[in-house]
């Protein structure tokens, strides 16, 4: 039966049915009355599905099977890294000595996993050219707060406390100017030149004595590298500021080129995304925060470090931030990034940001013959074609995006960057092979001729998933976020 045909465990559900076993109580039975607060214990039972063990197995894969993963097809959506999660990194994350242990147990009984952490800085730094690295931060948004967050500490230290303004390129990530706003900042934005790069004038415009970072994602979100990096890095220093790079994307230039050797005093990295921890589905991140020389004091506490009597925890740290996540950053996200850094190596890291960007250009060139390419220049892990052309046939990039479903594609990144019209933003990632870029090339070169001879059938997809187009405006506005049980099918 096809996973859309399969009923779900509400409409399984007979009155009666039990899909669990439990031991003989060996306890003295309570009643839950005695044991809490008037109004808390429930009168009656939850209304729950009643079905047996291999209804509910057959419930989740079901539901598994209607998602959408990287190991079930192609999942170009740019900016987010979705490429292919080693299954070596899961074996190694299931180590005993890595699952078995907890972050509060005697350092003296984790020093393997302790050791593992510091090796795993010493490789961050190695790749960043930074001169310390946390942990700590859980995503790339904490890594950007934190990496802000040392920054004020930093200027407030030297009696700078006018540095209020933190200024942002237009091309940046969303996340830039959300987390300088959260860390207490103003933002200030910089505009994007007509190459899609940093507009140096403007920025010479925007800088002051009030300047106190200046945050660049690089390859900025149209997939390009920032030319005029070591100049912008004289004008923000001579102003007195500091320089952040936002690493979350490193994709395009692991072992080719280092945020550190540029210039930048902070940089967070994706560990979940260009270091294949598995993401896309809310659950742990990992974003690792490296600092040069003069931030090292106001990194988060504690800080792992490594003495002659082995690793251990420095909380001894009177300048530090503080501390900005429990124990020390997700442990399990952070063994797979080591892992695949370890199975990689240096020529391996090398060869990711080749075949990364060779993918991406190769994608861009043939697609431009079909869309839009509002910045024609080699781009690097990504790249942002414009649906303008078909729009004009009456077909939105959100149509292209909803036909893509059709083909069995997660489609890529839409309206976003916001300076460009119609906006796709693509990242193919290096693990996919010709072939599957080839398949998706063909099915966004059969939509766009679709868009030409007959644009409905766009415009009313998908056709083939479980749920067809949403009414976009309901769903945002009243959401129905509980299943509703439909009546039991005779199957
Ligand atoms: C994904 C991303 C972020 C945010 O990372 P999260 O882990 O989702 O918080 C920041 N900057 C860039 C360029 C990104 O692609």
């Amino acid at each position: 039966m096809r996973s859309e045909n399969q009923p779900l465990i509400f409409e399984m559900s007979r009155e009666g049915r039990i899909g669990y076993s439990l031991p003989e109580l060996d306890v003295p039975e309570t009643n839950t009355d005695e044991l809490l607060p008037e109004g808390f214990a429930r009168k009656e039972a939850p209304e729950l599905p009643e079905v047996s063990e291999l209804d509910i197995m057959r419930h989740y894969t079901a539901l598994s099977k209607r998602n959408h993963g990287v190991d079930s097809g192609f999942y170009p959506l740019g900016s987010c890294t979705m490429k292919y999660n080693p299954k070596v990194n899961e074996a190694v994350a299931r180590f005993a000595g890595f699952a078995h242990i907890h972050p509060l147990q005697d350092e003296s009984t984790v020093q393997g996993a302790m050791e593992m952490m510091y090796d795993l800085q010493e490789h961050l730094i190695e790749i960043t050219g930074m001169d310390e690295v946390t942990l700590q931060p859980a995503a790339g948004a904490h890594g950007e707060w934190t990496g802000l967050m040392m920054i004020r500490a930093f200027h407030e230290a030297n009696g700078d406390f006018n540095r209020t303004k933190v200024i942002v390129p237009d091309s940046a990530h969303g996340t830039n100017p959300a987390s300088a706003t959260v860390a207490g900042f103003e933002t200030v934005t910089v505009k994007s030149n007509e190459n899609g790069l940093v507009d140096l004038d403007d920025l010479k415009r925007v800088v002051d004595e009030n300047t106190a970072a200046l945050m660049l994602t690089n390859p900025n979100t149209l997939g390009l590298f920032e030319e005029d990096i070591l100049e912008m890095a004289s004008i923000i220093h001579n102003a007195g500021g500091k320089l952040y790079y936002d690493g979350a994307n490193l994709n395009a230039v692991l072992a080719k080129a280092r945020p550190g050797d540029m210039g930048f005093d902070v940089v967070h990295l994706n560990l979940h995304k260009t270091f294949t921890g598995p993401h896309g589905g809310g659950g742990p991140g990992s974003g690792p925060v490296g600092v040069k020389k003069d931030l090292i004091p106001y990194l988060p506490k504690p800080l792992l470090v490594k003495t002659e009597e082995g690793f251990t925890f420095d909380y001894n740290r009177p300048d530090s931030i503080g501390r900005v996540k429990p124990y020390y950053g997700n442990f399990g996200i952070n063994v797979r990034a080591y892992t695949y850094i370890r199975t990689m190596g240096p020529d391996g890291l090398k060869a990711v940001s080749e075949n990364a960007v060779i993918n991406a250009n190769y994608m861009m060139r043939r697609l431009a013959e079909y869309f839009d390419l509002p910045y024609d220049r080699h781009c690097k892990h990504e790249f942002v074609i414009s649906g303008k052309r078909q729009k004009k046939l009456g077909v939105r990039t959100l149509d292209i995006a909803k036909r893509l479903l059709d083909f069995g594609f997660h489609p890529p990144t839409i309206y976003f960057p916001i300076n460009v019209e119609e906006c796709m933003m693509i990242e193919p990632t290096e693990t996919e092979s010709k072939e599957t870029l080839d398949s998706f090339i063909e099915a966004m070169i059969q939509i766009a001729k679709e868009a030409e001879e007959n644009p409905e059938i766009v415009q009313e997809a998908p056709h083939t998933t479980v749920i067809s187009r949403l009414d976009e405006t309901q769903a945002a506005r009243k959401p129905v976020l509980r299943y509703m049980k439909k009546e039991p099918v005779e199957v």
